[in-house]
């Protein structure tokens, strides 16, 4: 998909101005290029080396910056070619200026991902990894960052390529067995074989339950807070993203009269939107609003129905419990710092927890947070040590298991080894396929397209 011949270079820190700004070369001339701009002719290797750069423009040559460079030559680099990283002033000026003067030497302007990308081509890498550099630059929460660096760190690669092994050893052996039919030898009977593919299968349910909780920090959650008009819904909003843990992303598409604000709930992105509520009493914005209200509702994973206890329960109220009965909710009973007005406890037989709080009383959300921690699941995720958390992997999992779950009665049953071994061939694949031992183009571009430019 990108040509891997050539050198490439690009801005590897982040658009605007900053303390230091970071340049990238990787390629073959990635020294030689190095050594024009900086009118010297060797490099330390892995040594930072404080130099002045150069340009060459029309015929004049002039000092762009003082930089630090170091050379890391291949293999042992990010990407496995020579690299040469300058840091220099962060300005977008001198660093673009950096970049011109490269590719007037030699160098092509690198699209996202090239870099990690030719690290997973020269092996530096599997295809897990390359996914978590991607994860590990995107992550909104310090868990999604460490999960990320599990990632990075080879802990499912790992994992993966161990279960991969024992399939391997267990077709090399039905194989032999099948290749030699008349010794009447055979280098694993049925129970042996039953065996290893019941336990592998185990070793496969358990990446796949835990990836199915990891799923949820990757992609985080969304909590829509509904409720009648004064019931303290903004309040307690506000409550929640103003304890210095709101999480600034820039999430496209918000909606204008929807307030939306991420939170980190141990660890978890928790999209917090707000809505006007779900009655239809106003004007043709506040009619929308509510229509764009009952479609956050549809999507969200948690409601949180904010009732008013210092008033009495009143039909509106009546009728959200009732209209919410299908969604998973919490019903958050606020104001419990005032006199309560509600006779008997009309939430006593309505599905969904009970939560009481109060949004301007001292630490009077802490329950709040608590309960929707629990709800979410997000205490059991957090203490996972392999969570997979993307969905990629969850499904090439999920279909290695079902080439397992073939071959374990195939077997069983006596069917002819060569069926089992079909079946678990497949399973093989597609845990091949996670790792990038097997890989399509198509597969390679989706994936290296999440990536920044310099990454
Ligand atoms: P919304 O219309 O549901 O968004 O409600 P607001 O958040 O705007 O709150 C309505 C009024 O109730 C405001 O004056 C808040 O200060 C007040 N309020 C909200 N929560 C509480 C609470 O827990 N206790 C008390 N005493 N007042 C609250």
């Amino acid at each position: 998909m990108f040509a891997t011949d050539d050198t490439i270079v690009a801005v590897a820190t982040p658009p605007g101005h900053g303390g230091i700004g970071v340049v990238r070369l990787s390629g073959p001339k990635a020294q030689a290029i190095a050594e024009v701009l900086l009118g010297r002719t060797r490099l330390e290797p892995r040594m930072a080396t404080l130099a002045t750069l150069l340009q060459t423009v029309a015929g004049d040559t002039e000092r762009i910056d003082q930089v630090l460079a170091t050379s890391f030559p291949g293999p042992s680099s990010y990407t496995g070619e020579d690299v040469v990283e300058l840091s220099a002033h962060g300005s977008p000026v001198v660093l673009e200026g950096i970049v011109d003067a490269a590719m007037r030497a030699g160098a092509r302007l690198a699209e996202p991902g090239e870099f990690t990308f030719r690290g997973f081509l020269n092996g530096r890498i599997d295809l897990v990894q390359a996914e978590a550099v991607a994860d590990l630059v995107n992550a909104v929460t310090p868990l999604q960052a460490r999960l990320a660096y599990d990632q990075l760190d080879g802990t499912l690669s790992t994992a993966i390529r161990a279960i991969d092994a024992t399939l391997f050893d267990l077709i090399a052996r039905l194989e032999a067995s099948l290749d030699f039919p008349d010794e009447g030898y055979h280098f694993i009977d049925r129970d042996q074989a039953a065996t290893a593919i019941g336990s592998i299968t185990e070793r496969l349910e358990a990446l796949l339950s835990a990836g199915r909780r990891g799923r949820v920090i990757r992609e985080g959650r969304q909590v829509v807070i509904v409720g009648n008009p004064n019931t303290g819904k903004s309040s307690i909003f506000n409550g929640l993203v103003g304890s210095g843990r709101a999480i600034v992303t820039n999430v496209p598409g918000t909606t204008r009269d929807l307030v939306t604000e991420t939170i980190d709930v141990n660890g978890v992105p928790v999209r917090l939107v707000d809505t006007a509520g779900l009655r239809e009493i106003g004007d043709a914005v506040e009619v929308e609003g509510v229509t764009r209200a009952r479609a956050a509702l549809t999507v969200a994973d948690l409601a949180l129905l904010v009732f008013d206890r210092s008033r009495p329960f009143e039909d509106d109220d009546g009728q959200l419990l009732a209209e919410t009965s299908s969604t998973r909710r919490l019903l958050v009973v606020n104001k419990g710092d005032l006199p309560s007005a509600w006779v008997s406890d009309p939430l006593v037989a309505a599905p969904g927890r009970v939560v009481q709080t109060s949004a301007t009383a001292d630490g009077g959300l802490e329950p709040l947070r608590e309960a929707l921690a629990a709800t979410l699941s997000v205490e059991e995720v957090s203490r996972d040590p392999v969570a997979i958390t993307n969905l990629r992997h969850l499904d090439l999992l999920e279909q290695a298991r079902g080439g397992l779950e073939r071959a374990g009665p195939a077997i069983a049953a006596e069917v002819s080894e060569e069926f089992v071994v079909a079946d678990l061939q497949e399973a093989r694949a597609a845990l091949e396929e996670i790792t990038g031992r097997r890989t399509t183009d198509d597969l390679l571009r989706h994936i290296f397209d999440r990536f920044c430019i310099g990454k």
